[in-house]
């Protein structure tokens, strides 16, 4: 089945991690702290208690996939504007910067014009707000994926691609499967310390102490991402690059999370405190004509694909015209055994008619075991007519 347009991929993830410095927020003395979330944890119907949780923002995440999404556009010939391939996503913030760096930078010539048209214009009409998205995002993939929100106008242009925080399940945070705790550390070098201490212009000390706040849980991340908004105008729905190229550029943004994912390249502290990540199980909802997000992944495992499935089936009874695919992923033939009971028990509980869909081709249900996340996206991607 190759879904045409209107396309929306929502994906929940599971993901075991073990002594992780992903996201620190601040540092106190020698502290560096953790991110924590307050989070509201249903006991029984009615009856709740607030638990603070390690968290990986959405911020976080986004910032690594953009970081991903920047070099897959540049290995294929894709524009990426000079600051996000840098990695300083400014995203065109003010005109004015870019008029003032332009002579030494080297910005397209899109770039150049808009900054030379709009960066000290007091009055902006909608045309010259589209023309200054058009410039933008046709100069800038990781921009025309990820958004941007410019002085001049205020231009804002919405992303397609959403992350949440990554937050413990709520079993584990239920059972005290989640922990966060203070690691000592100190350098060492106790003769380098005793003459620094007798010189009073270095103030740095040689030996230092410092703890490192680390987080151990079972996260779960939800991800989409508006498919066929990419290269399209957010004041015109009109075509902002050819049909060529925003297929291209759709491509990029499935497989800049691919290399997040397998490559586990994201968050903070890599060199470290590198984290034992094993992730547990993926599901993804490729829709046409509805943009359904799937189940929270942090609520218990059954329910996550239960309700995911049950949602998208009821939405499909609804709108007649929409067709879904669910893929599941699972790394493990344990895990994928746990799955296919779900499914079954899914199948019993929503009997023909659910059947019916799944042989109309309108509904279409698909797991997938193995090791590498990839294999994954590769389905997704195929399911887009994106595979390359
Ligand atoms: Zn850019």
């Amino acid at each position: 089945m190759v879904l045409q347009k209107n396309r929306f991929v929502s994906i929940g993830l599971r993901m075991l991690i073990n002594v992780e410095a992903l996201n620190m927020v601040e540092s106190v003395g020698n502290v560096v702290r953790h991110r924590v979330v307050p989070y509201v944890l249903r006991i029984r119907p009615g009856h709740y208690v607030l638990r603070w949780v390690p968290a990986i923002s959405g911020e976080a995440l986004a910032h690594a996939y953009q970081l991903h999404l920047a070099e897959v556009a540049k290995s294929r010939g894709l524009p990426v504007c000079y600051w996000c391939s840098r990695g300083e996503f400014v995203k065109h913030f003010d005109l004015l910067f870019w008029l003032r760096t332009m002579d030494a930078l080297p910005y397209s010539d899109e770039e150049k014009r808009i900054a030379q048209s709009y960066a000290s214009k007091q009055q902006f009409s909608l045309s010259d707000i589209q023309d200054i998205e058009r410039a933008i995002v046709s100069s800038c993939v990781v921009e025309d994926v990820c958004g941007f929100l410019v002085q001049q106008g205020p231009t804002k242009r919405t992303s397609r691609f959403y992350a949440s925080f990554a937050l413990p399940t709520e079993e584990s945070v239920k059972s005290g499967a989640v922990a966060l705790d203070n690691q000592f550390f100190v350098r060492h070098a106790p003769e380098a310390e005793a003459k620094r201490a007798t010189m009073s212009e270095v103030r740095a000390a040689a030996q230092a102490p410092y703890y490192v706040q680390i987080g151990s849980a079972i996260y779960g991340v939800t991800m989409n991402f508006e498919i066929d908004g990419i290269g399209i105008s957010s004041v015109t729905s009109e075509s902002i690059v050819s049909d060529d190229e925003a297929k291209k550029r759709k491509s990029a943004a499935l497989d800049a999370l691919k290399e997040m994912l397998d490559t586990k390249m994201f968050g903070a502290k890599l060199t470290r405190f590198n984290p034992v990540i094993d992730y547990e199980i993926a599901l993804a909802i490729a829709q046409r004509n509805v943009s359904l997000t799937v189940s929270p992944p942090t609520k218990r495992f059954e329910e996550f694909i239960e309700h995911s499935v049950v949602r998208i089936f009821r939405a499909l009874k609804d709108v007649s015209d929409a067709k879904a695919r669910v893929f599941l992923w699972a790394p493990t033939s344990d895990i994928a055994r746990e799955v296919e009971k779900i499914l079954n028990d899914v199948e019993s509980k929503l009997g023909e008619e659910y059947k019916k869909m799944i042989e109309s081709g309108r509904l279409g249900i698909e797991l997938l075991v193995s090791p590498s996340i990839r294999d994954f996206i590769d389905r997704i991607k195929h399911s887009l007519g994106l595979s390359r």
